[in-house]
């Protein structure tokens, strides 16, 4: 194997496609190497190319390849994408409808776009672009099985053999590795399934610039369609451990939005998991990053934009590391510092809001209902403001501790 990144140009790829070299030998440690390329991985390998590290990034999957979500990015998530990149959307949203438990519809607009919708693969593919054009190298259809430090080093073995770097970042997502080196301590765990349905054209015509949300039947859960470009994408999430409910819930979401009847081109289910307020974020030279670290925000489950946030931070650590700026201890030490003070208070906000949401759903859609209960929502949509600026009015916290205590 050499290290050239001229390497990935000599196999040609399928239209949109990254190409994925074999790697067969150990190379020369690289100052970061970066195991997944999601939204969290491909920020994190943008932020160390950028600081000058000599960076890798590693996906088991071939690129573009499918992921299991919404594709729905806030504000917040547009704001933390660097200039350069292309955002691949498919489907602004100035609309929303909303249900509690399948009941009454009721619709909601006004202030312009509340939320963009991307399709996975292409958004992740041109983040990944993004990270390689910035210096990154790319290695594709690569799976990390174990991680292991020595003298100053990590290795990272892999099913294309052994790699070594100064610094690593894990962002492999909800069920990856590189959480379970750390000791990443989880707090709540969610099941989220989901169907791609092919519209017909009175669908198209009805989702155009409209997303849905139904409050669910169990505590925390709920449903959303978001319509892409050619699929409605319909999904549920609810606690983990109740599979054939969730399954349920899903079937009886389908048929209460008209969907039903539809073909569903894809079903999935993915794990989403919010790690505890004082789990570790790193652990000697390595540190984790998006739903690899159990960052995610507990109500929504909304976490494109933890990702992205957190992988940029990862990333300018670990090359500060990588170059000896800083010390395992103090690298460490730094990002935690930085994801608490932007990420922490954050998901604490939504935790706050998830106890009350699961005991009142139906206080949070009457509030939906209100002029100022939209004008909320749509400035959290839009990253104007957040969940936890908000809970810092004396009003919201009154509310929401009553709900609590109620
Ligand atoms: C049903 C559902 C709907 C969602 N909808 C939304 C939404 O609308 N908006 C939103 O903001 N968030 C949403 N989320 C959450 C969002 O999908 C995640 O928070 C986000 O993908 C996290 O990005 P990431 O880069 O940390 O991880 P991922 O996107 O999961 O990327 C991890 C990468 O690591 C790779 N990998 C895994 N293991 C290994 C290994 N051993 N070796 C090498 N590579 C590996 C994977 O192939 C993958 O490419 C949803 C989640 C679910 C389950």
């Amino acid at each position: 194997m050499t290290d050239d990144s001229s390497e990935f140009l000599v196999r040609t790829p399928a239209p949109g496609q990254l190409p994925s070299p074999s790697v067969t030998q150990p190379p020369e440690p690289y100052d970061v190497l970066i195991v997944g390329a999601g939204p969290s991985g491909s920020l994190a390998g943008y932020a160390a190319a950028h600081a000058g590290a000599r960076t890798l990034v590693v996906d088991r999957s071939e690129f573009p390849r499918y992921k299991t979500c919404g594709g729905g990015l806030i504000g917040s998530t547009l704001a933390a994408l660097p200039d350069d990149v292309e955002v691949p959307v498919q489907q602004e949203i100035t609309r929303a409808s909303f249900t509690l438990a399948g009941g009454r519809h009721f619709e909601r607009s006004g202030g312009g776009r509340i939320l963009s919708l991307v399709n996975r693969a292409d958004f992740d593919t041109a983040l990944l672009h993004a990270a390689k054009s910035a210096g990154a190298q790319i290695r594709t259809g690569v799976t990390v099985t174990a991680v292991a430090e020595a003298d100053d080093l990590v290795t990272v073995t892999t099913t294309q053999g052994a790699l070594r770097a100064r610094a690593v970042v894990g962002a492999d997502g909800s069920a990856g590795r590189v959480g379970r080196h750390v000791g990443v301590r989880l707090r709540q765990t969610d099941l989220g399934l989901e169907a791609e349905v092919a519209p017909d054209a009175a669908a198209r015509e009805a989702w155009r610039g409209r997303v849905h949300l139904d409050w669910g039947p169990t505590p925390g859960s709920y449903a959303w369609v978001f319509p892409k470009r050619d699929v409605l994408t319909a999904g549920v999430i609810m606690a983990k451990g109740h599979p054939a409910e969730t399954r349920r819930y899903l079937a009886d979401f389908l048929s209460q939005q008209g969907l039903s009847h539809l073909e569903t081109v894809r079903a999935s289910g993915h794990l989403t998991r919010c790690r505890t307020g004082d789990s570790p974020l790193g652990r000697g030279r390595v540190l984790v990053a998006g739903d690899a670290s159990g960052l995610l925000e507990p109500w929504t489950r909304e976490g494109i934009s933890y990702a992205v946030r957190s992988g940029r931070i990862a990333g300018v650590c670990a090359a500060r590391l990588a170059q000896g700026q800083l010390t395992p201890s103090e690298a460490v030490a730094s990002y935690t510092e930085a994801v608490g003070a932007q990420l922490g208070r954050e998901m604490a906000a939504g935790e706050r809001a998830l106890r009350a949401f699961e005991r009142h759903p139906r206080a949070f859609h009457t509030m939906l209902r209100t002029a100022a209960g939209w004008r909320v929502f749509t400035e959290i949509t839009r990253g104007d403001t957040t969940l936890a600026q908000v809970l810092r009015h004396r009003s919201a916290r009154i509310g929401l501790a009553a709900l609590n205590r109620w």
